[in-house]
């Protein structure tokens, strides 16, 4: 994996898909990817990708401004914890939905929703976000 990592993410992102890795040794899936399996730190690992597809477990919004000038022009946001279909946890922007405390008690109280990526370009750089099915 002499390639960086990093720019490999954002440029198959920039093709609707998420990059993570497999570890041969133990199989679990780290995303986003990194040189070492996030389970038993081997490098013996292959590219894979994910659905993006998963269930959103929690869902929020923030009070503070955004950590990063570059989120400014689509604060204030929800943001939600999501449950990949492939079994790996991804915290990201749910997009499609108003970032206030009702709209938020409403979805929670709906209970589950499955949601799919919806990959947004900030500043030109593309961000994986999420939209509600
Ligand atoms: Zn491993």
């Amino acid at each position: 994996m002499a390639e960086s990592i990093i720019k490999r993410y954002y440029d198959t992102l920039g093709e609707g898909k998420l990059l993570a890795t497999n570890c041969l040794d133990c199989e679990g899936y780290t995303f986003p990817p990194t040189t070492a399996c996030e389970y038993c730190g081997s490098t013996d690992l292959e590219f894979i990708h994910l659905s993006g597809k998963g269930k959103l477990l929690f869902l929020s919004h923030g009070v503070a401004p955004p950590p990063n000038a570059r989120f400014v022009d689509i604060a204030p946001y929800a943001y939600g914890h999501i449950l990949l279909e492939e079994g790996v946890y991804v915290q990201g922007i749910v997009t499609g939905v108003k970032p206030e405390p009702e709209v938020l008690q409403e979805i929670y109280d709906r209970g589950p929703a499955l949601v799919e990526p919806d990959i947004i370009e900030l500043q030109g750089l593309k961000i994986l976000a999420f939209k509600m099915v």
